[in-house]
């Protein structure tokens, strides 16, 4: 039996059937690195790849809280630090019911290859709870996110492990969890990035991903010669951090983005969404999507009762560019079909992992420019490893200078990945060329360091 197989049957054998979407994010990566693992048997003798798919560290942890009727509620916190052969970890906390340990182990073993194809120092990470902020009083958040970082302040420290946002955790959460650690510390040091400006937040950062995911897009599109964004029609799935500043920066490019949704529906404004009643609806009222219609009622609102079957209808709309910007396994084989029927030309995720398997094949299989997640959306990241920089040395960079970190990052993100898909032989296929383009870094951190 080959290596890579080995490496696969021994990590089920070792897991529970629970982490059914941990093996998904890690087979991915694995089913990639033939080409590499053929040609260098380095890999093997240094026994990377059973090193790479274990955690080194995971930590669970009670978190207790009075809620606003004075009721204990009680909920589970973890932080998984998975790789740090790059530098200290690094990846985002999700407050949302659904998370769990094979979720978060995921989105660890995936934050280890997007922080490393950014070419900085950074290794991966990710934490959170299955606490929803969702409904939640500001002072029942904050009471929360208080309880939650008493626990976790032992384990995280500027060049020790440094957490960011992600679902359900914005500048509000961060705000807090970054104000206790303070307290508990007395130390005024950057353990969190997506900080508000005000305490030492970075320019751009709410915006970084988003923003980055059409820089590197728009790259993408330059290296296949094909048209630019600019008046063609686009579709975007969530209406959160990233999708959001997705739409903004694809119209302010001259795209016509007709579509986003949330967890409740879909709206379709062949006009042109209005980003601007969106960030009211999102960002500051925290409401449904079904409001955009009450202002704009040529716009059409469908409920998620009344998808079609089997597939999700913000991609049922036909389009040049699909963005799957709001959570992971949104994209199915049926939708697949629906945007290729449609003439969609290029694919590009924001959301971690939000294609199944099934759906990224046939994307390839069928030629449409695939952006997979761990490239496209490390501007986040990026940024976040800019507000490290501008933390440690006391500074502030402009608007520019961030703006220009974040655009070369993605263009050499974007050219790596090309030209290792090329280097391999496995041309425009992009997600096996940014898995070994980041692998190679990885792999060659922890062999240099020992075992
Ligand atoms: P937010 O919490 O800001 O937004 C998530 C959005 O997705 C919300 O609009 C939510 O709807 C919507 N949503 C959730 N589930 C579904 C669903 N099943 N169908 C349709 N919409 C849904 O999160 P972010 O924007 O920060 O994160 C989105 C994705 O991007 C995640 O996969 C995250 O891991 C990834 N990511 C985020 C980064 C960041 O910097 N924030 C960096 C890199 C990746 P509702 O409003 O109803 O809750």
């Amino acid at each position: 039996m080959g290596y890579l197989q080995n490496v696969k049957e021994n990590l089920q054998k070792n897991s529970s059937s629970f982490d059914q979407i941990f093996f998904q994010a890690v087979f991915e990566v694995l089913d990639s690195l033939e080409p590499i693992l053929q040609s260098d048997k380095v890999y093997e003798e240094f026994g990377v790849l059973e090193r790479l798919v274990v955690p080194d560290r995971e930590v669970k942890f009670k978190v207790s809280w009075f809620d606003d009727s004075n009721k204990v509620q009680v909920n589970t916190g973890y932080r998984i630090q998975f790789n740090n052969a790059l530098g200290p970890y690094k990846g985002g906390l999700r407050f949302h019911p659904s998370v769990n340990s094979s979720i978060l182990k995921f989105l660890g073993f995936e934050q280890i290859f997007k922080n490393s194809l950014t070419g900085l120092m950074m290794g991966g990470a990710k934490g959170g709870s299955d606490f929803d902020p969702k409904g939640k009083s500001t002072s029942e958040v904050m009471k929360f996110c208080t309880a939650y970082m008493t626990e976790l302040h032992k384990y995280i420290g500027p060049r020790v492990d440094i957490p960011a946002g992600d679902i359900g955790v914005g500048p509000r959460e961060i705000g807090f969890l970054f104000g206790e650690y303070k307290k508990i510390t007395s130390r005024y040091e950057g353990i969190i990035t997506g900080k508000p400006y005000m305490f030492g937040g970075s320019l751009l950062r709410p915006e970084a991903t988003g923003y980055g995911v059409v820089y590197f897009a728009d790259e993408l599109l330059r290296f296949e010669n094909k048209e630019p964004f600019k008046d063609k029609i686009c579709c975007v799935s969530g209406s959160g951090n990233v999708a959001i500043y997705t739409i903004e920066k694809l119209q302010s490019f001259g795209a016509i983005v007709v579509s986003c949704s949330d967890s409740k529906g879909t709206i379709y404004d062949s006009r042109g969404l209005d980003i601007n009643l969106l960030k009211d609806i999102k960002f500051h009222k925290r409401a449904s999507l079904e409001e955009y219609v009450l202002t704009h009622s040529s716009a059409i609102y469908t409920k998620v009762e009344d998808y079609p079957d089997g597939a999700h209808e913000v991609w049922t709309i036909p389009c040049y560019g699909a963005f799957p910007c709001a959570t992971q396994n949104e994209l199915n084989i049926n939708d697949a079909r629906n945007l290729i029927e449609n003439g969609c030309q290029i694919v590009v995720e924001g959301a971690n992992m939000p294609s199944t398997p099934e759906a990224i094949e046939l994307f390839l299989q069928e030629q449409i420019i695939f952006a997979p997640a761990k490239a496209a959306n490390a501007g986040g990241v990026a940024v976040s490893n800019f507000e490290m920089s501008q933390n440690a040395a006391l500074q502030r960079w402009d608007m520019d200078k961030v703006d220009e970190s974040l655009r070369t990052t993605m263009k050499s993100i974007c050219k790596r990945v090309y030209l290792t898909s090329k280097d391999y032989g496995v041309d425009g296929n992009y997600v096996d060329g940014a898995n070994i383009a980041a692998f190679k870094r990885v792999a060659e951190a922890m062999i240099a360091e020992g075992i």
